[in-house]
């Protein structure tokens, strides 16, 4: 399996060299040649979540010899399978539950799919957890070090955090908006105690952090002595991870007809990841694109025109984010794969801040995905509801999911809940009088020290401070 560039002008690259590379030279996303078609003989309900895992995560590494033959499996099995109890130690809690992404009945043909059970309680910690046993069994066979960058609206940082601290090769970079993440996420970037863990707060906005990434990778001399990749969710391995729980939830309530997700959305990438279950063959009717103010998506699909507006500060930090990376992804699929349609798109969107899609790319899009915009009092409005009903406390980005449920046609509907609510503890009693509390696996939480630098919203600022820190560098 070769990976080709959205952007038509990189050379193919082999699945371990798209996910190092995290995007293209060409400014494009890497995405596979062909889609691969997947069938699954066994029921996944049946299985542990690893079982599909495996099965995705083959095909997509398909003719890659980097991994040996158990090379695959001991990545799943570490990423999702905790090491066993040391039998004396009180504290040991294991990573996963053994449902890993468990699916729970919230009403007649409504499920939740709870994905934020992982170490940094949400739903990123299903890719980053499987990434980073990947990069490091890649990294021993080409016996290189790694400089990994990151911008993160606040759930990508941590998820980074928990699955790179302390890793020999690689070196991490984390960049956040200032003031713009709860004291929860930020904790679970700053206080791991890591020394290859390096966290900046940067001044400016997510946009402006993802900017500054997208600009370390356009400089390729320090890109390549940096030894650069990055985790954001344009990484190719991020996608394959997370199409696997739309795989095992679609499998496991399919019969007798598809079902439709609705999906908290801020890069696409959760959404884009349905897509991509979808294509090789998962049960999957409509994908609902749930955004907060921040609706760029809900506009390009109500209006065609897909255009940067202002960014918002939300409810739902996570999901405040105005260009929405992975777009670019789904667009030359409904572009028919033409590179050269989708180069013209995104020059006029860096000349004019934004573009037409063009009607049948349009049409195409409005074949599988609803979108749907939710603002903070109807966020407040359903996590309230939720906690009055049914006694259930829900994360805002969750919340922004169940108010978007008139959408997705009649099949049965899966809501992803992106995040433990506990991560927005203030919001969450804002909203309902009760505050959340954090699972026993992280309840000293706020009792560990902090560390990261402050920096402006400067790329050459961002680069000085790698290239003094980073072992990768050369
Ligand atoms: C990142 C995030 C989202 C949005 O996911 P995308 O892949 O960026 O669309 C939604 N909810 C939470 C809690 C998140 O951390």
């Amino acid at each position: 399996m070769r990976y080709i560039s959205t952007r038509g002008q990189a050379p193919p690259v082999s699945f371990l060299d798209a996910v190092l590379q995290g995007m293209a030279p060409d400014g494009g996303l890497y995405v596979p040649e062909r889609w691969p078609e997947l069938d699954f003989s066994q029921s996944l309900s049946a299985t542990h979540f690893t079982f599909a895992a495996m099965r995705v995560l083959e095909e997509f590494a398909a003719g890659d010899v980097w991994y040996e033959e158990d090379g695959l499996a001991a990545i799943v099995n570490a990423a999702y399978i905790a090491a066993p109890a040391d039998s004396d130690d009180e504290t040991w809690r294991p990573k996963w539950p053994k449902a890993v992404t468990p699916l729970r009945q919230i009403g007649p043909g409504f499920w939740a799919l709870e994905l934020f059970h992982g170490p940094s309680l949400s739903f990123k910690d299903v890719a980053m957890q499987m990434i980073g046993p990947l990069l490091d069994l890649a990294l021993k066979r080409r016996d290189r070090k790694l400089t990994v960058v990151c911008a993160t609206s606040g759930d990508t940082g941590g998820a980074a955090v928990e699955a790179l601290k302390e890793r020999e090769r690689i070196d991490l970079f984390v960049l956040t908006p200032r003031g713009r993440v709860s004291d929860v996420q930020r904790r679970f970037m700053t206080a791991s105690g890591a020394d290859n863990v390096h966290v900046l707060e940067v001044d400016g906005d997510f946009d402006a952090c993802q900017m500054i990434v997208k600009s370390l990778f356009a400089d390729s001399d320090f890109a390549e002595r940096a030894s650069l990749s990055a985790v954001n969710s344009i990484n190719w391995a991020r996608i394959v991870a997370q199409s696997v729980y739309f795989q095992t939830a679609a499998r496991t309530l399919s019969a007798p007809g598809p079902v439709s997700f609705v999906v908290p959305t801020g890069n696409f990438g959760d959404a884009y990841s349905g897509w991509v279950a979808k294509q090789m063959g998962a049960p999957i009717d409509r994908i609902v694109l749930a955004t907060n103010e921040n609706d760029i998506l809900s506009r390009a699909l109500a209006t065609g025109r897909y255009e940067r507006g202002a960014s918002k500060a939300t409810l739902s930090p996570a999901m405040d984010i105005q260009l929405a990376s992975n777009f670019e992804r789904i667009l030359f699929e409904a572009l028919g794969r033409d590179a050269e349609g989708v180069r013209q798109l995104y020059s006029n969107l860096a000349q004019e801040g934004g573009f037409d899609i063009p009607l049948r790319a349009l049409a195409w899009l409005r074949e599988t995905f609803d979108a749907v915009a939710v603002s903070d009092a109807q966020t407040l409005f359903e996590m309230r509801e939720n906690s009055k009903c049914e006694g259930e406390l829900v994360c805002p980005h969750t919340a922004v999911g169940r108010a978007a449920r008139v959408a997705g046609g009649g099949s049965p509907r899966v809501f992803l809940a992106t995040a433990h609510p506990a991560k927005f503890p203030d919001t969450v009693e804002r909203a309902t009088g009760v505050r959340p509390q954090l699972p026993a696996k992280c309840a000293d939480l706020f009792e560990r020290s902090e560390k990261f630098d402050s920096l402006p919203a400067d790329a050459e600022a961002v680069k000085q401070y790698i290239r003094e820190r980073s072992r990768a560098w050369t």
